[in-house]
């Protein structure tokens, strides 16, 4: 037996190293568990290139919990190691990495956020275990090895008698970390950690009935046999090529990765790059609706398999982080802080990769089955509209497949809409308008007085959509947004030259008075004629304070200096209805007031504004009226 002592700088990385990762012992499986893998796929390399001349077999990786032993048992069929190889990767290699791994953490612990904890390797196994042995038997023609060491810089290393190939790790595990030996613990720990893993992964076994045989007797009993319960998952969908797989494996395999969620992706985009750098996943866009919360992180990062994080920010763009799915490159570091990541060269061009085969995918997708896209559209529109504002790239290429839809479901890419406004919808200043709703049933009235007219209107009812609006008319100096409630409209609307006023100038100025002075300050009144059949009063609010308003409540309120901003409307009362005639000629005052604030409050509840106190009077004096 040999005993020895490694050289290490710290007398005892034990307690640090606990210390440090405190929150994430849990990764001591992954990594172990990751390292049989390692060892076995070398094995199946050495093979294949004719250095190692033994018989491959079917190799599995087993997980065993000895409850009353206190031990868990990681067990590989790999290359093994001589116990030289012990000596030289457990005692230097796995120590000095477990050292620098250290160095590196301390310094970017206070940065919070650290990716994966990768690189501790064979070391965390002391995050859990208060003792480790190795029995190792290498592929090699040398005798086995036992190697045991409790975290201290003192190992023993001695032959063993193992006879098979392969690497048996015991854990001893500490009285802290007892939880371990919960068989449910361990099994969700590989779920989450090692569902994915190229080599199949045994814990337990499991009972499998076997088929009723064809000439099965009346009385025939069900057999059962007891089978590994193989955990994993070792070929998952995104290791294939695009070519291999139908829409049905596609689905079955975001069932796979989210039993609990029950509504089918919409489609899925294959991302799959080697040069420059190395890159497999798939991403699938869910419904999303206009809820932009719900999504987030949900896309699983992946090592080779190995689930690292479902945390990807800095890694995908912001807007894609409501997609689902799976990335999975060697290529992203681990080991450094989100904000170490997000100015790293490689991370960066991975970043602008995804958003390119996204917006390519969304492209054809249009260009195939446009009317298919166009029933995706509601469902996919806040992350391309996300998208569109917080990624130039994306904006850039957006102009191909972003649709605007129409109150009648209609849909124009931006291209289109020009075209079909140019026909018109242009205001005095030879731009063209664009008219929107934010909400159908809101905005109801003026949607019919604007399609009266024979205009277009859009329905833009995203929570950003006025952040967008405002970057779209930036890069399109020859349009307009208006929505159809807005005082912009009087351009095109009410612009009808041919309506003659019924009242001279001098009933106009008295009527204006008398409204006044029934009228909140919060209103600025406006006369118009116009047909005598549109409504008396309409409301409407100024578009630039209205869109200030909500872009300040979806942020960007810090970015435009603006607090709290004041309600402002405008009344627009039409001099040619039969209403403002009567007001006019009332000579009773008490009944002027009441037709004004009565004609006032329908105008407001028609724009949904009318609410508590205002709206019980309201109805209260409407009563009083019909009975
Ligand atoms: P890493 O795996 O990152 O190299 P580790 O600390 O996990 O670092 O392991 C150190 C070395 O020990 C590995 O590189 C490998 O050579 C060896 N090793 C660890 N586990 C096994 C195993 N199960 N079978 C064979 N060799 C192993």
């Amino acid at each position: 037996m040999t005993t020895g002592k490694i050289n290490v700088s710290v007398e005892n990385i034990f307690p640090l190293i606990k210390k440090f990762l405190y929150s994430d012992h849990e990764i001591f499986l992954r990594e172990l568990v990751s390292n049989g893998t390692d060892a076995t796929l070398k094995l199946k390399h050495l093979i294949s290139i004719g250095e190692a001349k033994v018989e491959y077999g079917n190799p599995v990786i087993e997980v065993k919990v000895d409850k009353e032993g206190k031990k868990i048992h990681i067990i590989d069929q790999g290359l093994g190691m001589t116990a030289d190889e012990v000596e030289k990767y457990i005692n230097q290699v796995a120590f000095s990495g477990a050292e620098e791994f250290l160095d590196k953490y301390k310094d970017s612990a206070k940065d919070s956020g650290i990716i994966g904890h990768f690189g501790l390797g064979f070391y965390s196994a002391f995050m859990v275990a208060e003792k480790v042995e190795i029995i190792t038997k290498s592929y090699k023609d040398e005798p086995a090895a036992h190697w045991t060491c409790d975290g201290s810089p003192e190992f023993t290393l001695e032959p063993a008698d193992k006879t098979s190939r392969g690497t048996e790790i015991i854990l001893h595990i500490a009285e802290d970390s007892l939880e371990f030996l919960d068989d449910s613990k361990i099994s969700g720990l590989l779920n989450k950690y090692n569902k994915f893993m190229p080599i199949p992964i045994k814990f337990g076994t499991r009972t499998e009935t076997l088929p009723k045989p064809e000439d099965a007797p009346e009385d025939y009993v069900n057999e059962t046999i007891e089978v590994d319960n193989i955990i994993n998952n070792p070929n998952p969908a995104w290791t294939k090529q695009p070519s291999e797989l139908s829409d049905e494996d596609y689905k079955n395999f975001y069932r796979e990765l989210y039993p609990m969620q029950f509504e089918e992706p919409l489609f899925n985009i294959h991302l799959n790059v080697d040069y420059p750098f190395n890159l497999t996943g798939i991403l699938y866009f869910p419904k999303l609706g206009n809820d932009m919360q719900i999504q987030k992180d949900k896309i699983q990062l992946y090592q080779n398999q190995v689930y690292v994080t479902d945390n990807v920010e800095g890694i995908v763009p912001e807007f894609l982080t409501m997609l689902k799915g799976v990335i999975d490159s060697p290529d992203i570091p681990l080991n450094v802080s989100r904000s170490g990541l997000q100015a790293d060269g490689a991370v960066k061009k991975i970043s602008n990769y995804i958003t390119r085969k996204v917006a390519d995918k969304l492209k054809s997708l249009f260009n195939e089955n446009r009317a298919d896209f166009e029933a995706k559209w509601n469902d996919i529109k806040i992350v391309l509209e996300y998208g569109m504002l917080s990624e130039d790239k994306f904006y850039e290429k957006a102009g191909a497949f972003v649709l605007y839809p129409t109150v009648d479901d209609k849909y124009f890419t931006l291209d289109e809409l020009k075209e079909k406004l140019k026909e018109n919808q242009t205001d005095k200043d030879g731009k063209l308008v664009v008219l929107y709703a934010g909400n159908k049933d809101a905005q109801h009235s003026y949607i019919e007085a604007a399609k009266e007219k024979g205009y277009e209107v859009l329905l833009l009812d995203s929570p950003i959509i006025s952040h967008l609006i405002q970057k779209i008319e930036n890069d399109n100096k020859d349009l307009t947004f208006v929505r159809v409630d807005s005082d912009h409209i009087d351009n095109l609307i009410k612009k009808d030259e041919n309506t003659i006023s019924k009242l001279s100038e001098e009933e106009k100025a008295t009527l204006k008075t008398s409204l006044e002075a029934y009228i909140p300050k919060a209103y600025s009144v406006q006369l118009e004629a116009m047909d005598s059949q549109a409504a008396p009063f309409i409301i409407t609010q100024p578009e630039f304070m209205r869109r200030m308003k909500e872009m300040s409540q979806t942020g960007g309120g810090g970015m435009f200096g603006m607090g709290n901003m004041p309600e402002m409307y405008n009344l627009v009362v039409n001099t040619n209805s039969d209403l403002a005639s009567s007001i006019l000629n009332t000579e009773d005052k008490t009944h002027q007031e009441h037709l004004v604030k009565q004609a006032l409050d329908l105008a407001k509840l028609s724009q949904n504004l009318l609410k508590g106190e205002a709206l019980t009077a309201f109805v209260k004096r409407s009563f009083e009226m019909i009975k």
